[in-house]
């Protein structure tokens, strides 16, 4: 993975201190009301540029914790998910649509809410920039959040997952449930996991 902590006058690749830029950006963003209730911007991860970006829908309480994507149950999900496929996920992209947590508080208990369109719409220059600079060949959007946000509101997951889909952003852009959702699938989490996995292999072999 890059190596993004290093001091200022170290030298790296371009595209690695563009990135940095970014990140640091984003950091500040208030482009929406997200940011007030939310703990840190957290925005992507992973080596610049990269083959493959994975985009989720927005960090959830662990990852606004710890300011990292994909860190908590829905990214222990994605974990198994890409060991299965033999991938490391050093190798990977990781980023969400929307870069802060959206969430209700109830009690001691930080209860998740899907973005809005509106905040999709907002966030969608960072996750534009990400695109740029990574230069993916291939991205795999997770859910319905981030497939609106590459693909617009007339995409279904549930209709198109798992085949490429003509965009300006990659050469092979395809979409498959997000890690949560396997979690929330109660009564046949094993079906929902063996369809992401299937998904995601499916738009790797694709790559060949
Ligand atoms: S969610 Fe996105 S657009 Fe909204 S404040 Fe955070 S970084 Fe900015």
């Amino acid at each position: 993975m890059a190596a993004r902590d290093d001091p200022p006058n170290t030298a790296r690749p371009a595209d690695d201190r563009t990135w940095s830029a970014v990140r640091d950006q984003a950091a500040d963003c208030r482009a929406c009301p997200l940011w007030e209730p939310a703990t840190q911007t957290v925005f992507g991860e992973g080596p610049v540029p990269a083959q493959v970006m994975l985009v989720g829908e927005q960090p959830g309480d662990r990852e606004d914790d710890e300011g990292r994507p994909f860190v908590g149950p829905a990214g222990r999900v994605l974990d198994r998910a890409l060991a299965d496929l033999g991938l490391e996920r050093s190798e990977l992209y990781l980023t969400n649509a929307v870069k802060h947590f959206k969430f209700e508080q109830r009690g001691k208990r930080r209860i998740h809410q899907p973005p809005g369109a509106a905040e999709v719409k907002a966030c969608h220059p960072w996750l534009e920039s990400e695109l740029a600079l990574v230069r993916p060949e291939l991205v795999v959007l997770l859910g319905a959040s981030a497939a609106k946000s590459l693909l617009g509101s007339g995409f279904r997951v549930t209709q198109q997952h798992g085949v490429a889909v003509p965009s300006p952003h990659a050469r092979l852009v395809t979409a498959t449930i997000h890690p949560s959702a396997v979690l929330r699938a109660r009564g046949d989490r094993d079906t929902a996991y063996a369809g992401m996995v299937a998904d995601l292999r499916s738009s790797l072999e694709l790559l060949a």
